[in-house]
């Protein structure tokens, strides 16, 4: 009969358990990082969105301004007559302060006068300049269209500059052109925090003439050739330092989407769409990088307690599980171990039984013979028991039955003395020893035992009271062949005794 283990319960029943937690587990912080990326997601896609829109607001606003200035301007009369009379020195005179409050309160960096020939009459910003032909497209637009010309044009000395040109309508007729403008970088760190967000603009070297460049280079404390200028330009940028990825990524000059990037302590999304200037050629493109650093850090944090809470929770299951499992378990195994008994233990007298016997006779001889042994095997049987029982009654038969049984036991003390009760008053003794004669010493002992209770019975011819006759039949176990023969001479033995006037021990 196989048994139910506590420990195998427990190998059973914890590793699903393990399984199931950390299938929960996986799912939990599976779905919480797909969320919490999607998230991010979107975050960095609004940003992107909002800081865009905001831009081409903020230009558009910006170029409104300064057309409403210019038309201002434009109907000046002391303005037309210093223009018109070639006074340079009068114009500028006449609008220095008014530059330095546009500068102040619209950051306005650049003013002109042109003639309508295209010549540069004045620059309030550069007064020692002037007379020099402008071949820009904004002026070029604002002369084809006799009206407004505006955009962003990249400047030779590496500026990005928004530039509005209107003509000078006087009595309908153009007398010339007036331009504001401003370099763009004013912009960058505004946006950059109006937007929570990063931004960079780059230019393609392309548009970088080496002439332009050496111009540019005479001018600012730079040392870099040309020939080392990478893809990118970093024109203009709300970032200070870039790690080695970042700088890889802005070189390769194509459109970003969604690209995850860590700079130093930032972990930024980036996002990207070409940069146009006002002839609606793409010069570069302007990069926002939204720092999702809290985001995720926020992420990190929660896996952490995530899996603290699943280990905690794993550790609290476990435990009640395998406390309810052990008890459980427990009361099986007793509940077994007492099934086991039971299927192994005649019910009247206690002894063993025969199903007992046949399962252990066997094991018994293997012992035996590897102990190098005797086996003697003895069979019991009480002496007229059925006049016993007739004339008692069954019931006090029972009574003998159990009485002969203990004393039986108590005969063979030792626990490898095996004492069963094999048929209705057959009773059959495994003895085990290394002294040949020991079995019939104590078969012996036995039947005297039996004969000291001195049970009544009358019909017991001769004796008057209850005995039993007993047939043992000897052997060195590593002698024995056939298990039944050990029955078959005990059995012979037993029936000699029967016939020589039965309460003795005969030895086949
Ligand atoms: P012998 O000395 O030759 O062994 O004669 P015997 O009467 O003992 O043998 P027999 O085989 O003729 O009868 C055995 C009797 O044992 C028959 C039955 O009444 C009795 N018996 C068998 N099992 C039980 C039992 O469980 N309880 C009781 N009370 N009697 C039993
Ligand atoms: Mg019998
Ligand atoms: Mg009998």
């Amino acid at each position: 009969m196989s048994k139910i283990k506590r420990n195998t319960l427990v190998n059973k029943l914890i590793p699903p358990l393990f399984l199931y937690l950390i299938l929960l587990a996986v799912i939990s912080i599976g779905s919480l990082y797909y969320i919490q990326k999607k998230h991010a997601f979107n975050i960095a896609e609004n940003t992107f969105l909002k800081t865009t829109k905001l831009l081409d607001k903020k230009f558009k606003s910006d170029i409104k301004t300064y057309k409403t200035f210019i038309k201002l301007i434009s109907k000046d009369k002391q303005a037309i007559e210093l223009f018109q009379s070639n006074n340079r020195e009068g114009l500028y005179n006449y609008y220095k302060k008014t530059f330095e409050e546009f500068n102040k309160q619209y950051k306005i960096s650049h003013f002109y006068f042109h003639k309508t020939s295209k010549i540069n009459f004045l620059r309030m910003h550069y007064p020692q300049k002037h007379s020099d032909l402008i071949e820009r497209f904004t002026l070029n637009a604002s002369i084809k269209n006799r009206g407004l010309g505006k955009g962003i044009e990249f400047g030779i000395f590496h500026n990005l500059t928004l530039r509005v040109v209107y003509p000078w309508f006087v009595n309908n007729k153009i007398i010339g052109y007036i331009e504001l403008g401003k370099e763009i970088d004013y912009l960058t760190p505004e946006l950059a925090k109006l937007t929570h967000s990063e931004i960079v603009f780059t230019i393609n070297k392309k548009n970088i003439s080496k002439e332009n460049y050496q111009k540019w280079l005479d001018n600012s404390k730079k040392n870099v050739k040309f020939k080392e200028l990478k893809n990118y330009y970093i024109i203009d940028s709300s970032i200070h330092n870039y790690s080695k990825k970042l700088k890889v990524l802005l070189n390769n000059q194509e459109n970003i989407h969604h690209a995850s990037l860590d700079n130093f302590s930032a972990h930024y999304h980036i996002n990207s769409k070409p940069f146009l200037d006002a002839h609606g050629k793409e010069i570069g493109k302007i990069y926002i990088l939204c720092d999702m650093s809290d985001e995720f850090k926020f992420l990190l944090q929660l896996i952490f307690k995530i899996t603290f809470i699943i280990i905690l929770l794993f550790a609290f299951l476990a435990i009640y599980y395998l406390k309810i499992v052990r008890k459980e378990a427990t009361i099986i195994e007793k509940t077994q171990t007492n099934m086991f008994s039971l299927a192994m233990t005649d019910s009247l007298t206690s002894l063993y039984n025969k199903r007992h016997f046949d399962s252990s006779l066997p094991l018994k001889i293997q012992k035996a013979q590897s102990n190098d042994n005797y086996i003697s095997f003895i069979i019991a049987d009480i002496d007229n028991f059925k006049k016993y029982n007739d004339n008692y009654g069954h019931k006090k038969g029972d009574d003998v039955l159990k009485r002969v049984a203990h004393q039986i036991k108590y005969s063979f003390k030792r626990s490898n003395d095996l004492c069963h009760r094999i048929g209705g008053e057959e009773f059959a003794i495994i003895v085990e020893s290394d002294n040949k004669n020991f079995g019939y010493k104590m078969a012996e002992k036995m039947r005297k035992n039996v004969e000291k209770l001195k049970i009544e019975h009358l019909y017991n011819e001769q004796y008057n009271k209850v005995t039993i006759s007993i047939g043992i039949f000897t052997i060195n176990s590593k002698d024995i062949v056939d298990y039944d023969n050990l029955f078959i001479n005990a059995d012979k033995a037993l029936y000699q005794a029967k016939k020589s006037g039965r309460n003795c021990t005969i030895s086949a």
